[in-house]
């Protein structure tokens, strides 16, 4: 159960009863832009339909709920809990429509995140694992597991770590 309640061409305010919690949220929009704020209060279930009344600077919401009745002000873009009756005798109310739902956001849906890229600066790219560089009788290695190639150090043919001796020119290992 929603409600909208007009007060300009670019201002309005939404009234929901959600629960016991009466949300209300105002939109202001201009050309270009909109601005949405609500604010939630405990009320109780509606009994009624909420009634609007201008009010000093603003409105004043009449709210009847289950918890017993309450006013909401709403002064620009703040919203606020009262004490202050509404001297609804004198004021006249506001017209109060209802709407199948309140607009949550004016935000577009996200777009979910896509999955990073390989990096590549380019065309220069890094990967392997794990990673060799060799460069004359220099080795460099990265991450190399127990048991992965090496390279005899007498002719580079690649040797495995726990060979003694050189498979291709006998040359003592380690
Ligand atoms: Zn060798």
């Amino acid at each position: 159960m929603a409600y909208i309640c007009q007060l300009s061409e670019t201002h309005s305010i939404y009234l929901e009863n959600l629960g016991e919690q009466t949300v209300i949220t105002t939109t202001n929009s201009s050309p270009g832009q909109q601005q949405q704020s609500s604010s939630s209060f405990t009320t109780g279930n509606w009994t009624k339909p909420p009634q609007v009344f201008p009010a000093s600077g603003g409105v004043a919401i009449a709210i009847s709920g289950s918890r017993g009745d309450c006013t909401i002000q709403v002064r620009g873009n703040s919203i606020a809990v009262t004490s202050d009756r509404v001297s609804v005798a004198n004021a006249q109310q506001l017209h109060v429509q209802q709407v199948a739902n309140v607009p949550t956001s004016t935000m577009p849906p996200m777009e979910p995140m896509k999955p990073m890229e390989p990096m590549k600066m380019g065309d220069m790219s890094m990967g392997g694992n794990p990673m060799e560089m060799r460069m004359g009788n220099m080795e460099m290695r990265m991450g190399s597991p127990a048991g992965s190639s090496h390279f005899c150090s007498q002719c580079g043919a690649a040797v495995k770590s726990d060979d003694r001796f050189c498979s291709s020119c006998g040359h003592r290992l380690g």
